[in-house]
């Protein structure tokens, strides 16, 4: 790969933003980090704020043909019948559509790496594809046809509930028959080299506790997620089955730590808060989609306080905007304790980059740094949304949307120039294409 120079009119370099950055690049890596200098010829001029590449670390990519469909009354529980009912439809043809359009959003979007927590395997009827692990395959192709990274988060689900009981409908395509069976299948899933393979425990719901040791094992040390406490029923749940929180029985397991990732935690005890935070346990929020859903406000400082990580995912895809999933954290906050300034930007931005990648196991993503992967996402600051700005960050972090991003680099490669897609044309169109095929 050649060797290429930009100059970004501001940087996010360290923890502050830094102004007139050259930037070489090589191989995919940076390998000049230059504030204050003079644009040399021949330099990429990016004009705006540039940032590291944006970590969306928690995805169901077909959970994008939702929007704008399922906007009805009820609850998180009657939402998850209208997602059931599209599990039931897709088939792999349609989902590689579906997975490479939503992704093509998140790269419009500045997202340079995706977590996809994967659980719909199989077809409808429960057994398996000719390639068990077609369906993984077909989300790692779509990733690369989008130019993006992607984490696939292999997700073991055997039951439908914490007492045991037996996957129905739609739930029979998530199920493999045994932990040794989900392994197996995972030990055989082979990817290129923009994809790695993570595992995830659906929830306590979907992953009996006394199996949990056996999925600590599989993980092997690479990364664990696992959806936890996004619903009171869950916990009301596993303590009447267990006698303990969710967080109390991941850890029991011996489930938490520096590896895992939980996503969601939103309805957590103070022993859970201490346990998720001494384990170093990385905390994935999902602020729009548990704003969608009616989840909740985690205790994002309480969390972030006790030592836990904060990454954020876009989840349902009720939006893909990870600025909006930002400053959410902090806002979310700000109305709960009826006080302004609980994130510093830079912790938010942290989230949003470094730690999203590290929890998806690209520790050497998401900073503009020599020796990191060059994923860079330069956002506009001469829009409606982000004109007259005195600092640049807290114009992006606060007031930007998706929209004002228009230049993303993956790994040294363009994908995202003057705000259109390099490798998908049209973008609305391979969505509306997609999401109409799949509700015919
Ligand atoms: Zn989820």
């Amino acid at each position: 790969m050649l060797g290429q120079t930009y100059h970004a009119e501001f940087a996010w370099v360290g923890r502050e933003v830094v102004r007139d950055v050259r930037i070489d690049v090589a191989d995919g890596r940076i390998t000049t980090v230059a504030p204050g200098a003079s644009p040399s010829p021949g330099a990429t001029r990016l004009a705006g704020l540039t940032l590291p590449g944006f970590a969306n670390a928690h995805s169901h990519a077909f959970h994008r043909a939702l929007r704008g469909r399922a906007q009805g009354p009820g609850t998180f529980w009657s939402w998850r019948e209208r997602m059931y009912a599209l599990a039931g439809r897709l088939g792999p043809d349609q989902y590689r559509a579906l997975a490479r359009a939503t992704y093509a959003e998140m790269a419009l979007a500045g997202v340079t790496c995706v977590g996809e927590f994967h659980y719909l395997h199989h077809p409808p009827d429960g057994a398996s594809y000719d390639d068990p692990n077609e369906m993984a395959h077909t989300l790692v192709a779509a990733a690369a046809e989008a130019g993006i990274r992607i984490t696939l988060l292999d997700t073991l689900y055997l039951t439908s509930t914490v007492d045991g009981g037996e996957l129905v409908g739609p739930q029979r395509r998530f199920g493999d028959t045994s932990v040794d069976a989900w392994a197996d299948r995972v030990a055989r899933l082979a990817v290129p080299s923009h994809a790695r393979v993570g595992v995830a425990a659906h929830s306590v719901r979907a992953v009996p506790a006394p199996l949990l040791p056996e999925v600590v094992a599989v993980a092997a040390g690479r990364p664990l997620h696992v959806h936890l406490s996004e619903q009171p029923a869950e916990n009301e749940a596993c303590l009447a089955r267990y006698g303990r929180t969710p967080t109390q029985v991941l850890a029991e397991a011996g489930a938490l730590g520096p590896a895992t990732t939980a996503v969601h935690a939103t309805h957590l005890s103070d022993v859970d808060i201490t346990l998720l935070g001494g384990s170093r346990t990385t905390v994935c929020l999902c602020p729009t989609t548990e704003r969608d859903l009616g989840d909740g406000i985690g205790p994002a400082r309480a969390l972030a306080d006790a030592g836990c990580p904060l990454a954020l995912g876009s989840d349902s895809h009720a939006v893909i905007d990870m600025c909006e999933e930002a400053r959410a954290v902090e806002l979310d906050e700000r109305l709960r304790s009826q006080q302004r300034g609980h994130f510093a930007v830079a912790d938010l931005v942290d989230a949003a980059t470094r730690r999203g990648h590290a929890a998806l196991g690209w520790t050497d993503a998401g900073s503009i740094a020599v020796g990191a992967r060059a994923d860079l996402v330069t956002v506009r600051l001469d829009t409606v949304r982000t004109a007259g700005y005195d600092d640049p960050v807290a114009a992006v972090l606060f007031a930007a949307t998706a929209a004002d991003v228009t230049d993303v680099m993956v790994d040294g490669r363009p994908i995202v120039h003057n705000g259109r897609h390099q490798l998908v044309e049209d973008v609305p169109g391979a969505l509306a294409s997609a999401i109409k095929a799949v509700w015919k």
